[in-house]
């Protein structure tokens, strides 16, 4: 494959040199040459000095991922398949552990190509591209995969932008159709997911340990108020858990269905739970009007949303956000904060935490924290690929 130069300005080319695999817009001294996405790009630094090869692949605030600093290792089948090798030996107690039949089989740069994930859900593979660069690569890696592991069926998700729409459509690639939902387990209990109805199967994987956590040690006997719920896998946990009530809210439609149905699965009588579609926000409001107070209360917004007439941005209003949850906290209960939002690390979410316990005047102990499970492989060079940050908080009287 023919590769095109691409020179990287001089404040970015140590750190990318040092295994910072992210090929940034503005690192770039020129992307006029930049065409066809998929294309190998070689970088060098302004002294024409090698720092790596990787493609070009447009995605956030990327243009692209370094695959190799070996000068002379070639992109092809081979490459592609040594690194999903090298991922599914990683990911052996996970294919051995029959209470986990779901688990993240290959995390983007993390295992070497950024731009890829490969997850697993009993026997069916679901492989994302996050760009239409890394989609250039669909045959080598799919016939990898196909080779290394047996399979019941594969299902892909394109999750970048074509003919300048953004696609979120699902495929079905090879292998057997999956009969939907699907029933797989998590540490014991169930969820049912679906492989093909866009971007979100119905459960999120990275959450696995927190869930166990709260089933384990904080749900017996406690009253339990799941925000942003999405299918409710926090309360399912909690009602596993020996939970006296869970109450679930999310603004989306579809989540109240979708939490009946993870009740369900688990044989929890869903009619003993509250399944609320209605703004956090607005719930908040009735909570404190209502004077209702929850011993355990989890808290897991997006990133970013945008509802009727709110715009809620983690970066900026997490501290709003605990505020209110705090003034609904029974004292001596727990908040469980989590975010996914790659723009703030551990440290600025604490300080988010201090200045709402602050500002409401109350004392708080952080009890145990969380990051991403083993299955997100993450590398210490970029950083921000260990989104997940969750801090278990007891407020204290
Ligand atoms: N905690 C969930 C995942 C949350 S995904 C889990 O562990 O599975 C984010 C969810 O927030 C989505 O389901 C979305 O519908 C919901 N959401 C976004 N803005 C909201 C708001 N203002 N009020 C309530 N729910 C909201």
């Amino acid at each position: 494959m023919t590769e095109t130069v691409v020179k990287i300005k001089a404040q970015y080319s140590q750190k990318m040199r040092k295994g910072n695999p992210i090929v940034l817009k503005d690192a770039i001294v020129s992307a006029d040459h930049l065409e066809a996405e998929g294309m190998i790009i070689r970088l060098v630094d302004e002294q024409n000095q090698f720092i790596g090869k990787g493609y070009y692949g447009k995605q956030n605030k990327g243009f692209g991922w370094i695959l190799t600093r070996k000068e002379n290792e070639p992109i092809n089948h081979e490459f592609f398949h040594n690194k999903i090798m090298k991922a599914i030996q990683y990911r052996k107690p996970f294919f051995q552990n029959k209470e986990t039949t779901a688990f993240r089989v290959f995390n983007g740069e993390g295992d070497g190509i950024g731009g890829l994930t490969i997850d697993y859900y009993d026997g069916y593979y679901v492989i994302s591209w996050y760009s239409l660069g890394i989609y250039q690569f669909k045959e080598a890696i799919i016939e990898a995969l196909t080779n290394l592991v047996p399979y019941k069926g594969i299902y892909q998700k394109k999750r970048f932008a074509e003919d300048g729409m953004y696609v979120e459509e699902d495929d079905f690639v090879t292998g057997e159709r999956g009969q939907f939902p699907l029933i797989v387990k998590e540490n014991g209990a169930s969820f049912a997911v679906y492989l093909n109805e866009g971007a979100m199967v119905g459960v999120f994987l990275d959450q696995r340990e927190v869930r166990k956590a709260i089933r384990d040690r904080y749900a017996k006997g406690k009253n339990v108020l799941n925000t942003f719920s999405y299918t409710g896998a926090f309360s399912v946990f909690a009602a596993l858990g020996g939970a006296v009530k869970t109450t679930s809210v999310d603004l989306a439609n579809r989540s109240r269905s979708k939490t009946i149905e993870q009740f369900s699965v688990n044989g929890i009588d869903y009619e003993a739970q509250d399944i609320i579609v209605e703004d956090v926000f607005h719930y908040f409001k009735y909570a404190v009007k209502k004077q209702l107070t929850f011993d355990l209360v989890v808290l897991d917004p997006p990133s970013f949303a945008r509802s009727k007439k709110v715009t809620f941005s983690a970066a900026k209003d997490y501290t709003k956000l605990l505020k209110q949850a705090i003034a609904i906290t029974a004292d001596d209960g727990v908040i469980v904060a989590s975010t996914n939002s790659a723009s703030f690390d551990m440290k600025k979410f604490k300080g988010f935490i201090d200045r709402a316990f602050r500002d409401n005047g109350h004392k708080y102990k952080i009890l145990e924290e969380y990051t991403l499970p083993a299955d997100f492989k993450t590398i210490k060079e970029f950083e921000e690929g260990n989104y997940l940050k969750v801090v278990f908080i007891k407020k204290m009287r």
